[in-house]
């Protein structure tokens, strides 16, 4: 399908569509409806300087080209990249900087982004800046002719901060300096960042757009045809590619992606009409909730709230008794799979936050983060209240 003449609303409608029809479909030599896995490292040159568009995995392969052109049309991009990770896409797209530039990133931004900045990029005299994105006031304040870009997650993890993406887009782009979104929380049916201003989306793939918990693999698209370009080479230059497998899991993936997000959505939002009144929970992050900071702005630049909720257990409930007895919501990191999984931001995903800091942006040690999978909720809403009964003092 041509994306390119298909505007922000009637993607909206088409998405369910897309994601089945969108991109390579099926195989042309034998009418296979799945797109094959071409496990192959090289291929046959007809004659010296003539082939057939391919000629080494590393720089181009027909199964993972499928997902790129998936991804690209789902984002309303110019071009797709697939790679081995997460990580290995935003690493791909940081490397778009100089030495002596610098980035804007929240506080809140995951994990791993602000390891590879503090611990790997900063060696190469690429600089951070930590900024409260979601106060556009404080990022015109702080953005300053080193800023060469804003790296934004919306919602961010785990507080669900929003972050107005139109906003950050307008001054940054007053300020010459490139806005990456990393849409893993909300996936390209809830939220289109390019559509909204942004030079650059990325996911984790590992997360929503697999959406079965058995593939790591990260995606990029590029707004425009330069950035594109300039990508393409840094992932053929860099190798950090797809395998052909994994780009065949993610295509097959995908192909559920609405229907799960629905169900994912559904099943959230049941979770926290519950856990609002339940006497256990004092406070309850949920982008979908009117009373939640940044409620607003969310509704403006997204299709829905998403199934990520964080939620603080109340000091009369022993947190060790909660998770011990949690039985059908998995303890575990990740999210975005079909599976319900929970877990203690404290001490697993924000350890590395000191805790002066943690308890300074909100991140207590009874902050509880669930990823709401599409099993039957009602099963959910009875393992979490075994769980609270168990745990209460
Ligand atoms: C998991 C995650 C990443 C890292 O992705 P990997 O696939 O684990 O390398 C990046 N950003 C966000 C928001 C994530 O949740």
């Amino acid at each position: 399908m041509e994306s390119d003449m298909i505007t922000e609303a009637d993607l909206q409608s088409l998405i369910s569509t897309l994601v089945i029809h969108g991109g390579t479909e099926g195989d042309e030599r034998t009418g296979a409806v799945s797109v094959p896995i071409y496990q192959t490292s090289t291929y046959k040159q007809q004659e010296l300087g003539v082939n057939s568009g391919y000629e080494y995995s590393r720089t181009g392969n027909p199964t993972r080209e499928a997902l790129e052109i998936l991804i690209k049309e789902l984002e309303a991009g110019a071009t797709g990249l697939a790679f081995a990770s997460g990580m290995a896409a935003i690493t791909a797209v940081l490397m778009l900087l100089k030495s002596g530039d610098s980035v804007i990133i929240p506080s809140n931004i995951y994990g791993g982004t602000f390891r590879i900045l503090d611990k790997i990029f900063k060696n190469f005299n690429i600089d951070y800046e930590i900024v409260d994105t979601s106060d556009l006031e404080e990022v015109e304040k702080r953005i300053n002719p080193k800023v060469k870009a804003i790296l934004i997650e919306s919602p961010a993890n785990p507080l669900l901060t929003i972050t107005d993406i139109r906003g950050i887009s307008e001054i940054a782009h007053r300020h010459g300096a490139l806005v990456i979104v990393d849409n893993t929380f909300m996936t390209p049916y809830l939220q289109r960042p390019l559509n909204l201003g942004a030079d650059i989306v990325l996911h984790s793939a590992t997360k929503y757009l697999g959406g079965h918990s058995d593939v790591i693999a990260g995606l990029v698209v590029a707004k425009g045809n330069n950035i594109g370009e300039r990508l393409k080479f840094i992932q053929n230059a860099t190798g950090g590619v797809l395998s052909p497998f994994d780009s065949w899991l993610l295509v097959r993936g995908i192909k559920t992606l609405t229907v799960r997000m629905d169900r994912h959505v559904e099943n959230a939002e049941y979770l926290v009409e519950y856990l609002k009144n339940h006497a256990g929970v004092t406070k309850i992050y949920y982008p979908g909730l009117p009373e939640n900071e940044g409620y607003s702005v969310h509704k403006q630049q997204a299709y829905g709230p998403g199934a990520m909720i964080s939620f603080v257990l109340s000091e009369d409930y022993d947190i060790k008794e909660f998770f011990r007895n949690i039985k059908v919501i998995t303890l575990g990191e990740s999210l975005g799979g079909v599976e319900s999984l929970v877990s203690h931001p404290a001490s697993m995903t924000h350890a590395s936050i000191p805790y002066e800091v943690r308890q300074k942006v909100g991140i207590v040690d009874n902050l509880i983060r669930l990823s709401v999978g599409i099993e039957d909720s009602g099963t959910l809403i009875n393992d979490l209240e075994n769980a609270f009964k168990k745990a209460g003092k």
